[in-house]
């Protein structure tokens, strides 16, 4: 066994073998006061407990941490945190970011920002798609929210396999940057404003579950699902109504616009050879 730290002070509190540390951990599980007189937390440090190398078990990564409470220390268990063998001991996880791909900007300069129509809306998010594909960005998935008199507003791509992110199909990216762009996770204001999302391909299970919190208030799509299934995408365990789910909560569903075209995309994409999740 390995006791692995990252600063140089470490507390076994009653004994000198893991086993025992462990389930020394287990007794004093509960949670220490953070704040009151007699509990004061002086320092704390972070380690792992691997097991053998080689070994797939994997333990709690433990917070250890000296605190006075009647003079006793203190050890706590961060049951939410799993350590496997071979992770670093830091706990800085990175930041996030959404970057759309460098061809976008000049692509949306050469478009203006403007789009009367639902067609025109539609019309570039299936460009923004197909740019995708042949850019090698992403899958063959485009997006953008427009203001309900056709400003563009932000657009999106699928970013899944060149961010290595499962959630950055184009409409969440779509939603996020529209969301950032205007400084307020309910773009609608609480009802102010209106705005449509324009997908190339009708939302999967997680992006329709993402908007009616996103604050648009109108779904345009170009294929439906069954064209993203056909080609062997997963759109996940969709209500059979989810169309008639969005409505109910004030969100019109226009289905169909320029699908040949966009059906196309998909088909373009499959043939290339490109990764389908
Ligand atoms: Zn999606």
């Amino acid at each position: 066994m390995i006791i692995h730290k990252n600063e140089p002070f470490l507390l076994f509190y009653s004994s000198n073998s893991l086993e025992n540390l462990l389930s020394t951990e287990s007794r004093l599980s509960a949670e220490p006061k953070s704040s009151g007189n007699r509990f004061q937390s002086v320092y704390s440090s972070r380690f792992n407990v691997y097991s053998e190398p080689g070994r797939d078990k994997v333990y709690p990564q433990l917070e250890v941490g000296v605190a006075i409470e009647n003079r006793l220390p203190y050890l706590k268990v961060r049951k939410d945190k799993y350590a496997t063998p071979h992770d670093e001991l830091t706990m800085n996880y990175p930041p996030i970011s959404i970057e759309l791909p460098a061809w976008v900007q000049p692509l949306i300069a050469a478009k203006g920002t403007f789009f009367p129509s639902i067609e025109e809306r539609m019309a570039l998010v299936i460009e923004l798609a197909a740019r995708n594909v042949t850019e090698k960005t992403g899958g063959p998935f485009g997006a953008a929210v427009f203001s309900i008199q056709g400003q563009l507003i932000a657009p999106g791509v699928n970013l899944v396999t060149s961010a290595n992110c499962s959630i950055l199909h184009a409409e969440m990216v779509a939603l996020a940057l529209a969301q950032k762009t205007l400084g307020r996770f309910d773009l609608s204001d609480n009802g102010k404003f209106s705005f449509d999302l324009a997908a190339s391909t009708e939302p999967c299970a997680m992006c329709f579950g993402a908007i009616p919190w996103s604050g648009v208030n109108r779904l345009l799509c170009g294929a439906r699902d069954a064209d993203a299934r056909a080609i062997g995408f997963d759109e996940g365990p969709k209500l059979p109504d989810w169309q008639a789910a969005l409505q109910a909560r004030g969100i019109t569903v226009i289905r169909d616009l320029l699908r040949p075209e966009a059906i196309a995309t998909l088909q373009a994409y499959a043939a290339s050879g490109g990764a389908v999740y």
